[in-house]
């Protein structure tokens, strides 16, 4: 990790040129890399020497633009994935196998919902859902010997809801289980979970980290905090034999990089979820204006906002870093400079009117994104979430009458009077 302070990470981190070369992180626009012995190339297949041989396992570029990741997390290590989902998949399957369980806030982003509700159950993996409300004896109870990761979102697409990350840090670590967190929505500006207790933090950095809805990616950070070797029984994956790698054993040999070095060499080499160099250029030029766009979403968020809550035809608005909002002082505690550029809110006309009014936007567009430099909206209930039944949706923390509304780095004058006329 640089000591650097955030803003120059954003820009120096992950890749720094030699002596006449190109000062801006090339595209590895390749494969395969080319080496002169056979015997060397052998090593890398072994992992007994580090090296770039194929680039579904590894590549320069994407490894340049993990390491500013990282950095910009304060972790030991990181990988990107193809996507967000691929994201949240990997950081679970790398640490569960079939017969295991994991504790999961229920307020998350849709597609992590049905990944973790549905697509691993058929693999043989099952998640409890908690209240993100709940006490701690309700945490501890969600907890079964079989239990081996507690996962959440610092501030939940779309319910908003703010996690105590240091409830379920501690709940996770007195079962001696790593707790996973998804900072997608905060990102690294506003909220480091490293700081919290949070063991493994995942992106979707097609988010506000690309920034310019560009292209689709993921992200995957270890702390180097949590101690496999400790809870050994739980972990076997990480602490005994590797049969497919001649026996090697992660945590004895790559110690704290044991979590994302199991991550590459096994999961991409058996499931392939790469991102591709070209997306990881896009994405590390996104990267380098974060610390200036997440404040000015922020800002405009907070604005709409305040708007909406005054406006004769709003039912109700939710903004965590407005006061009054039900998780203000969580988001004061963890996200004191701003949560993210992200509210809902519901009309008195209910289901109809929310429709229509997003109907009559003109330059804030009804697309299936959020957190990109672009005013948007969505209608959860009968888009993103539309899997889900009324029961789901309420656990989920979404209403059917809920307008999620993405705010921009557009003048907030332009975004309001479009709202306005709308509401019209
Ligand atoms: C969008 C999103 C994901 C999924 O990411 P993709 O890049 O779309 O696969 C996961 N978690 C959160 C919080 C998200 O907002």
């Amino acid at each position: 990790m640089s000591n650097y302070k955030t803003e120059t990470k954003c820009i120096q981190s992950g890749y720094e040129p030699g002596n006449g070369e190109a000062r801006v992180l090339p595209i590895y626009q390749s494969t395969t890399f080319r080496y002169t012995s056979s015997e060397q190339m052998g090593r890398l297949f072994d992992l007994e020497e580090s090296g770039y041989f194929y680039t579904r396992l590894q590549n320069p570029t994407n490894d340049a633009v993990a390491a500013k990741i990282c950095d910009l997390e304060g972790g030991v290590a990181a990988m990107l994935t193809s996507s967000g989902q691929a994201a949240n998949f990997y950081a679970i399957m790398n640490i569960v196998e079939a017969g295991d369980h994991i504790v999961c806030a229920s307020a998350l982003y849709g597609g992590t919902y049905n990944l973790y509700a549905h697509t691993i159950k058929k693999m043989g993996v099952e998640a409890t859902f908690v209240d993100p409300e709940c006490t701690q004896e309700e945490l501890d109870a969600a907890f079964q010997e079989n239990t081996k990761a507690v996962f959440g979102e610092t501030i939940a697409n779309p319910a908003l809801v703010v996690l105590d990350l240091e409830k379920f840090a501690n709940a996770a670590h007195a079962h001696g289980v790593p707790f996973i967190v998804d900072n997608t929505f905060a990102t690294p500006i506003n909220c480091r979970p490293f700081e919290w207790g949070a063991d493994i933090v995942t992106h979707s950095t097609t988010k506000y980290m690309d920034g310019h809805a560009a292209c689709v990616g993921g992200a995957i950070v270890d702390s180097g905090n949590f101690d496999w070797e400790t809870h050994k029984e739980k972990f076997p994956g990480l602490t005994t034999p590797d049969e497919t790698y001649h026996g090697i054993v992660y945590t004895e040999k790559f110690g704290k990089g044991a979590y994302i070095t199991k991550a590459t060499a096994q999961l991409m080499r058996d499931l392939g979820s790469i991102q591709s160099p070209q997306n990881a250029f896009l994405l590390n030029i996104g990267l380098e204006t974060l610390h200036l766009r997440v404040p000015r979403h922020c800002e405009n968020a907070v604005k709409v906002a305040e708007y909406l809550k005054n406006h004769e035809k709003v039912a109700w608005v939710r903004c965590p870093s407005l006061p009054g909002d039900k998780y203000y002082d969580l988001a004061q505690k963890y996200m004191p400079n701003g949560t993210c550029g992200v509210i809902t809110f519901g009309l008195k006309g209910g289901r109809d009117a929310a429709v229509e009014m997003m109907d009559r936007l003109k330059m804030v567009a009804i697309v299936t994104h959020v957190a990109d430099a672009r005013s948007c909206v969505l209608h959860p209930a009968s888009h993103t979430h539309r899997q889900m039944n009324d029961k789901e949706l309420v656990e989920a923390g979404v209403q059917p009458d809920l307008i999620r509304f993405s705010v921009g780095i557009e003048n907030i004058e332009d975004i309001i009077a479009d709202v306005e006329q709308a509401l019209r």
